[in-house]
């Protein structure tokens, strides 16, 4: 993971160290390789030339000119600057104070949602709870099939009604929930491969009659910038609560994690680190921050 930005930063570094003296360009010799790193690994232009600006600013201080180990005060403030960008040290949770509480998961086709429904439900049923699983991805019916599976193995049950139309389904399900004691209902909505008018008029609909306490957004880290802009699309008619990014253990190149957060001010609550139903975790931004610089 994030490979390349981890070694066009080791040659920013490179640069700045067994230096006697360090001069104004050196340091500017090394924000610029930082840049293009970041550009490289396809974080948003705007995010970037913020972030440079502020590395340039605070590296230019007298704090790394006069330190003998420039190089470690230069990482230490790319590395503030990062976890800043990506949300602050600790991990925004997950709100719900309502019972039961309700979470609506929407993203694009492949993003990982359903794995992710199923991995929160887990989550909370080892905390204790009794969640409820809805299958309202009608779009894709191999999907409500595949919550199916995934429900039956972590023993949570999953509501799937008529399979047909999403708002009647979620209609039912919170009928069901209330009946059956369930305290957190998770639902899996229907995905395209592009954005289109009907599928977020679908999640619009939902949305509105549920009124969900987290509407996250399932995003997949390999996507890029592509991804980055589907979600502002996203957040600017649904109005998210933050997001889930997914695939953090493959080999994606960090321009989702670094940017995502800045361009839709709505933050990454969780991570997805792989396809076992226990990969999910808080979003640590210190951690990805420290794996970025390497
Ligand atoms: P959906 O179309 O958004 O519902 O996506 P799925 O949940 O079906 O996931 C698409 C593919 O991504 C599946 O093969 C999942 O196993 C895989 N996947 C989901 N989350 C992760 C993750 O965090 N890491 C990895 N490596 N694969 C994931």
């Amino acid at each position: 993971m994030f490979e390349n930005i981890q070694k066009k930063f080791s040659l920013a570094f490179k640069n700045l160290s067994g230096k006697g003296k360090i001069s104004e360009k050196n340091i500017k010799d090394a924000v610029k390789e930082v840049k293009l790193s970041l550009l490289e690994a396809d974080v948003n232009y705007k995010v970037v030339k913020n972030f440079i600006d502020s590395v340039k600013e605070k590296a230019l201080g007298e704090k790394v000119l006069e330190s003998l180990t420039p190089d470690q005060e230069f990482i230490r403030i790319l590395k503030n600057e990062l976890i800043e960008l990506m949300g602050g040290k600790e991990p925004e949770k997950l709100v719900i104070s309502r019972n039961p509480g309700y979470i609506m998961l929407v993203g694009l086709q492949g993003s990982g949602k359903t794995t992710s429904a199923a991995k929160l439900a887990k989550m909370y049923k080892e905390k204790g709870k009794k969640p409820l699983l809805v299958a309202a991805d009608t779009y894709r019916p191999a999907a409500i099939d595949q919550l199916i599976t995934l429900g039956t193995q972590i023993d949570v049950p999953v509501f799937s009604g008529d399979k047909v139309n999403a708002r009647k389904i979620v209609k039912e399900a919170k009928n069901y929930a209330e009946k059956m004691l369930h305290d957190i209902v998770i639902i899996d909505t229907a995905g395209r491969l592009h954005i289109d008018d009907d599928m977020m008029k679908e999640l619009e609909d939902i949305k509105n009659y549920i009124k969900p306490e987290e509407i996250l957004m399932v995003v997949d880290s390999m996507m890029g910038q592509d991804a980055v802009r589907t979600a502002k699309d996203f957040n600017d008619r649904l109005e998210l609560n933050g997001f889930i990014v997914t695939k953090l253990d493959g080999d994606s190149r960090g321009g989702v994690i670094i940017s995502i957060r800045h361009v839709t001010g709505k933050p990454i609550k969780l991570a997805g680190t792989g396809e076992k139903i226990v990969a999910l975790e808080p979003f640590y931004a210190d951690r990805y921050a420290g794996r970025i610089l390497g």
